[in-house]
């Protein structure tokens, strides 16, 4: 489909949590799941727009769980940045296939398959139209991929945070348990805090607000969802200043 419109955002800050590469499988990488994101992310690149993405480890290792069996919290974490790094040439491998560009920098170094994070060669590459994946999250335990999110996002100097999930914005309710519940459409930052919405973990919002860094909540398991944000139109739920 042939788009004439002009994108909303020119740079953009993915965030996929590991959990968006599962599909329906209740672990690991779904093929077709990944195959129907990379569409997406195609879709948008084709605008000319300048993609950043961040990818979580959830479906792979979470750092939380296996301190409650007696793991030291720290490895936990390490393993679950490891996770993400999978995850990351994982998405790579699936968008070169289709012809891609893309690199992955990891926080953490392991030369042999990525590179390592390096700021301006990251902007550099968004420059070209090569999209980025940063792996590894900030590189530090007792943080998430959320907070590297946000972090890479301001490093980046993105137009807006996007975070991909399962539902299409944020809600007044649970809309799976709610049919009465509703979307917000906009929410200021304070709003989100105080009425204690989840749109990201606690770090990562406070960081976005400080640095005025909007946050668009929306569904990449919709058809055309990432598209539908990109152009500006009535997706998800945005969350700004
Ligand atoms: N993690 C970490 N530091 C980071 C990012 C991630 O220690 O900066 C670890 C943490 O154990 C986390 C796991 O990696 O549980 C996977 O990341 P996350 O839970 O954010 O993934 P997502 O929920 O997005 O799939």
């Amino acid at each position: 489909m042939s788009e004439t419109r002009t994108p909303a955002y020119q740079r953009i800050l993915l965030k996929l949590s590991g959990e968006a590469l599962m599909g329906d499988d209740s672990y690991g990488i779904n093929r077709e799941t990944i195959e129907q994101i990379v569409t997406q992310i195609q879709e948008v690149l084709a605008f000319g727009v300048q993609i950043a993405i961040v990818i979580g480890g959830g479906n792979i290792f979470r750092g939380v769980a296996p301190t409650a069996a007696g793991m030291d919290r720290a490895t936990a974490d390490y393993m679950g940045m490891l996770a993400t790094v999978m995850n990351a040439l994982a998405l790579k491998d699936a968008m070169s296939r289709r012809g891609m560009s893309a690199r992955v920098q990891s926080a953490l170094t392991m030369q042999q398959i990525a590179e390592p994070y390096i700021r301006s060669k990251a902007l550099q590459y968004l420059e070209d139209g090569k999209v980025v994946i940063f792996a590894a999250g900030t590189g530090n335990p007792f943080f998430t991929t959320d907070t590297a999110a946000a972090l890479r996002g301001m490093e980046m100097n993105v137009d807006v945070m996007l975070k991909a999930t399962k539902v299409d914005g944020v809600y007044t309710d649970d809309p799976k348990k709610n049919p009465e519940a509703t979307r917000y459409q906009k929410l200021t930052f304070d709003e989100a805090i105080i009425k204690n919405l989840k749109v990201m973990d606690a770090t990562a919002l406070a960081l976005c607000r400080d640095q005025k860094l909007n946050i668009k909540v929306f569904s990449i398991f919709k058809e055309g969802g990432l598209r539908r944000v990109v152009l500006g139109d009535d997706e998800g739920t945005l969350v700004h200043c």
